[in-house]
């Protein structure tokens, strides 16, 4: 039937709408890019589609258009892309599926205007955040009052118009498009009659739309002018990119908002032909990469658009963003190509060891790899266990806190300040800092003047073992038993053992028989009375506490 339907948003988009309207006012001109980059995301992916789907080949002319309407007062941004059904329609942009939502106003919520924080631009960092979490459809709802959605499905022959006012409730109705693709149609607000203006579009537009290799142009008077060269970034020499011109990238491919703390930008000529941008990003993102555990870096075949999920770095680098560009593939290559083609593990190897080499010499300078370190640490530790080719360039990277020193220390300096005649290093697991400063497991090797390493980290329980040595110094745990420290003297005097030990022990060993394997007397202990601790061989105390908590 002809009809219109009606349907309320969920909740969450309620909310949402109510956010990103009302708490993401400044700096509102981001809408602009929000639209357009998913437009020429739809585009790429229409092109990807076409590879396995004759009829989703794109027009040779294919562009995002950016049409301003000064007498009907609406911004329409126009793409050849892939379209939506009238499902996706209603699932895309009336409703909100993602985790993220509910992560983004908490985050938004820590940031109220009292607090905020100014960018070190100077500029409120919260309108950002909105690229981060998947929301950036609904910002359109920041400059127009009403917004409607005519699209078209590639393959399909009916279109549909999604139409709202922001306020609860969406319509669904059927309607006539040539051609797939989308029309995003805004009724601009009576306060965002700047966006009307082309002086003031192009301004906005120019600021990103280097960076999106999918032709952009802006329509007046019915000439199309080109916003974009389609050029893309990275195949500039370098000595044609300014360090502006990198940022603006890199808040276009990781969606990011800060500046990145590493930028490598590199091609690869000879055996291998590949172009690279890659970026280690200032600040821990707030989607959680816990979750997501591959890497997205894009890749792209002679500048198009192929896939953000080859792989391109070991999920123990997944922090790491950008784009690699290869003449080594051809434009038509498929996902099961992609998994099978030597070409991939090739440039992965070269990838992953030009960003090892790169933390290797970025951790020469202590404050500055920290900043990076306290960020991505953890994942980095990963790869002791994942990637046993790479662990020993990844060992030295490692930092740790440590019972002797101050701040950040490593292997190489922990070994450098081991005593004579030690042979282990040593390190004590838990689940937090602090517990690990106090802990009774460390008394024995504070009076013996013997480094602990501290690790309070998840991945802690596991790399370790793993590693197992470095620089042919076995890794002990404290808490495992069997650790002899009778060679070294304590400081202060030497405590002979206590008349009636041996009678205590026996007793302690009686009652608890049921519980413990043993009860030994232990130099270890300064000031606490007992220690738990772990059999010589089996598994140290942390790894026990997990096993139990997974319930084996
Ligand atoms: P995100 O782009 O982060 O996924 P958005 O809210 O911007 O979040 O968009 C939601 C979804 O709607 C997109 O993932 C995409 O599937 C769809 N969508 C938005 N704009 C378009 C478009 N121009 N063409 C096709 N699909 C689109």
């Amino acid at each position: 039937s002809e009809t219109v339907e009606r349907h309320e948003f969920g909740a969450e988009v309620g909310r949402l709408l109510d956010l990103v309207v009302h708490a993401l006012y400044s700096d509102r001109e981001i809408f602009l890019r929000e639209l357009v980059a998913n437009a020429a995301d739809a585009m790429d992916r229409r092109r990807f589609e076409a590879l396995t789907d004759a009829a989703s080949v794109l027009p040779p002319d294919a562009k995002v258009r950016i049409v301003p309407d000064k007498a009907a007062r609406t911004l329409t941004i126009t793409d050849a892309g892939l379209g939506m059904s009238k499902q996706d329609l209603a699932q895309n942009l009336g409703t909100i599926a993602r985790s993220g939502t509910r992560a983004f106003s908490q985050s938004l919520n820590e940031t109220r205007p009292a607090e905020t924080k100014t960018g070190e631009d100077g500029q409120d960092p919260r309108p950002s955040l909105i690229g981060q979490f998947g929301v950036g459809f609904y910002s359109a709802f920041m400059v127009a009052d009403r917004v409607s959605v005519t699209s078209r499905r590639a393959g399909a022959e009916e279109a549909w118009t999604w139409a709202s006012e922001g306020q609860g409730s969406y319509t669904l109705e059927r309607a006539e498009r040539a051609e797939p693709g989308t029309d995003i149609v805004l009724h601009l607000k009576a306060d965002a009659d700047e966006y009307l203006e082309p002086y003031r579009l192009d301004h906005v537009v120019r600021k990103w739309a280097d960076f999106i290799t999918v032709p952009i142009a802006l329509v007046q008077d019915g000439k199309e002018e080109a916003a974009n060269q389609g050029t893309a970034l990275w195949r500039k020499p370098k000595s044609e990119i300014t360090p502006e011109l990198y940022e603006g990238l890199y808040r276009q491919v990781g969606m990011n908002f800060d500046k990145p703390w590493a930028t490598l930008h590199w091609r690869a000529e000879g055996q291998l032909e590949f172009t690279a941008l890659l970026f280690v990003p200032g600040a821990k993102p707030f989607q959680a990469f816990e979750a997501e555990r591959e890497s997205k870096v894009r890749l792209h075949v002679r500048r198009m658009f192929i896939t953000d999920e080859a792989n391109l770095l070991p999920s123990w680098l997944r922090f790491v963003q950008g784009v690699v560009d290869t003449e080594d593939l051809p434009l038509n290559v498929s996902r099961e190509m992609l998994q099978a083609t030597p070409v991939l593990a090739r440039i992965r190897r070269a990838v992953t060891g030009r960003v090892l080499s790169e933390l290797t010499s970025r951790a020469k300078d202590g404050a500055d790899y920290a900043a990076f370190w306290e960020n991505f640490g953890p994942v980095l530790k990963e790869g002791i266990y994942e990637d046993h080719e790479r662990r020993s360039e990844i060992a030295p990277l490692l930092r740790f806190r440590s019972s002797a020193v101050e701040g950040w220390t490593s292997l190489p300096d922990y070994v450098a300040r081991m005593k004579d005649g030690q042979e282990a290093i040593y390190y004590l697991v838990a689940d937090d800092a602090d517990a690990l400063a106090r802990s009774p497991q460390l008394e024995g090797f504070r009076a013996r003047g013997l480094e602990v390493l501290l690790l309070s980290d998840h991945v802690d329980a596991f790399w370790p073992d793993s590693l197992s040595r470095f620089e042919d110094k076995p890794l002990r745990s404290v808490t495992q038993g069997g650790l002899d420290l009778s060679k070294f003297a304590p400081d202060g005097e030497a405590g002979e053992a206590p008349a009636g030990i041996d009678a205590l022990v026996a007793a302690l060993k009686a009652a608890l028989a049921a519980d413990v394997s043993d009860v030994r007397a232990t130099d270890r202990l300064v000031d606490s009375a007992v220690v738990l601790s772990a059999s010589g061989s089996g598994p140290d105390l942390q790894m026990q506490r997990l096993l139990r908590r997974a319930g084996r």
